[in-house]
C-alpha cells in the first residue's frame, strides 16, 4: 500500500526546469536506502511508482538531457562478469542524474580482486566512497552477500543464473510503454530458460498481473523449478513447449533469450541446444499486428538481422529504457525521487 505522502509524490512532477538539484530527501518513496537485491521485494505500488519516475526522467532527458538531482554522490559500478548495456546504462543513468561513478568494469582483473580480495572486503572499501555499489557477479547470492557487507545500497546487476531484477523491471516498463497494459497479455519465453537470469525475474514479475506464459526451450533448459513453483502459485496459466510455431499466432510479447554458453560445465551440451530458435521474418509473418519482439541481448543468432526494420521489432528501445529506469531507481535509493 501507497503511504499519503508517496500517493502525493506519484502526482508530483519531479523535475522544475528552472530549479533543479537541492531538493531535500524524499523518505517517503519506499526505495531511499534500500538494497536492489530481487524482484521478491517489488510489490504493484512500488512498481507503478518508479514507472512514474521512469517516465520523468524520459521526459527530463529528451528535454535538457541531464540534471543535477544526485549532485554530490558517488556511484560504485564493479562488474565481475562482462556487460555492455547494464554497465554503460547504469553509468550514464547516473551521470545524466548530475552524479559521478567509480567504473570498475573494464575487468576485474585491474582491481585488487585479481589479488585475492574477498567481495565483502571489496564492498566495505567501495562503501567508504560511494553512495550506492552496482554489483555484477558470477554467484547466486553474490548480491545478498555483498549487500549483507555493504552500509550503503547494493544493486543487484546479474548475480550468476540468479537474477537481474534491474533488466525485469525495465523489460516490465517497455512492456507497458509498447503494448499500452501489463493485463491480459500473453507472453512468450523463448531460449534459454534455465539459466537467463533475466527470464527468472521477469517470470516472478509478470505473475503479478493478469498474464499467460508460454515457455519455449529445450529440455535442458526448461525454466528452474523453484522459479516455476513460484509463477503457478501466483495462480499463472503456463505452458511448456519446444517449438516456437506451437505459440508465435497468440503471442503478445515475444521474449527472446540467448543460450548463456558460460554456464554450461559441459560445452557438449551447449552445442547440442545452441542456435534451437532463429526469429526470421517469414516466423513474424504468423504473428500479430500488434505485438512486440525483445530480448535482453546481447543476441547471437537468435534474431535475424532484418527483423530489425519490423515496427514490432522493440529490442533498442527496451535497451533506452534501461537507462531511464536505472535513473529512477538511483535516484529513488538516493532518496532523490
Ligand atoms: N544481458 C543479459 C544478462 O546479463 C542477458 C544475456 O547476457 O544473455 O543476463
Amino acid at each position: 500500500m501507497l503511504m499519503e505522502q508517496e500517493k502525493h509524490r506519484m502526482m508530483e512532477p519531479l523535475f522544475d526546469y528552472d530549479v533543479m538539484g537541492g531538493q531535500p530527501a524524499l523518505v517517503g518513496n519506499g526505495l531511499t536506502g534500500m538494497d536492489i537485491l530481487s524482484v521478491d521485494q517489488f510489490d504493484k505500488a512500488k512498481i507503478d511508482y518508479i514507472f512514474a519516475r521512469a517516465r520523468e526522467m524520459r521526459e527530463m532527458v529528451e528535454i535538457v538531457g541531464a540534471a543535477d538531482l544526485v549532485k554530490g554522490n558517488v556511484l560504485a559500478c564493479i562488474f565481475y562478469e562482462p556487460s555492455t548495456r547494464t554497465s554503460s546504462s547504469f553509468i550514464a543513468a547516473m551521470e545524466r542524474l548530475g552524479g559521478s561513478v567509480i567504473p570498475i568494469t573494464g575487468g576485474v582483473q585491474f582491481s585488487s580482486v585479481s589479488k585475492g580480495e574477498t567481495l565483502q572486503d571489496t564492498m566495505r572499501t567501495l562503501e567508504q566512497y560511494a553512495d550506492v555499489i552496482v554489483l555484477r557477479h558470477p554467484q547466486i547470492g553474490a548480491a545478498i552477500a555483498a549487500a549483507e557487507a555493504a552500509t550503503v545500497p547494493v544493486i543487484n546487476a546479474g548475480d550468476g543464473a540468479g537474477e537481474h531484477p534491474t533488466q525485469a523491471l525495465l523489460d516490465l516498463f517497455t512492456i507497458q510503454e509498447e503494448l499500452g497494459t501489463l493485463d491480459g497479455l500473453t507472453v512468450s519465453m523463448v531460449g534459454d530458460l534455465r539459466f537467463g537470469r533475466t527470464v527468472h525475474s521477469l517470470s516472478k514479475l509478470l505473475s503479478m498481473y493478469n498474464v499467460k506464459l508460454n515457455l519455449v526451450s529445450p529440455e535442458i533448459l526448461r525454466l528452474p523449478l523453484t522459479t516455476m513453483n513460484q509463477v503457478r502459485d501466483a495462480g499463472i496459466d503456463v505452458r511448456e513447449t519446444h517449438d516456437v510455431a506451437d505459440i508465435i499466432a497468440d503471442t503478445d510479447v515475444l521474449y527472446v533469450t540467448r543460450v548463456q554458453k558460460e554456464r554450461f560445465s559441459d560445452l557438449s551440451e551447449y552445442e547440442q541446444v545452441k542456435n534451437q530458435y532463429e526469429i526470421t521474418t517469414e516466423l513474424m509473418t504468423h504473428a500479430k499486428e500488434k505485438m512486440v519482439i525483445m530480448h535482453p541481448l546481447p543476441r547471437v543468432g537468435e534474431i535475424h538481422y532484418d527483423v530489425d526494420r519490423d515496427p514490432r521489432a522493440a529490442y533498442f528501445r527496451q535497451v533506452r529504457n534501461g537507462m531511464y529506469i536505472r535513473m529512477a531507481l538511483l535516484a529513488g535509493v538516493l532518496g532523490r525521487a
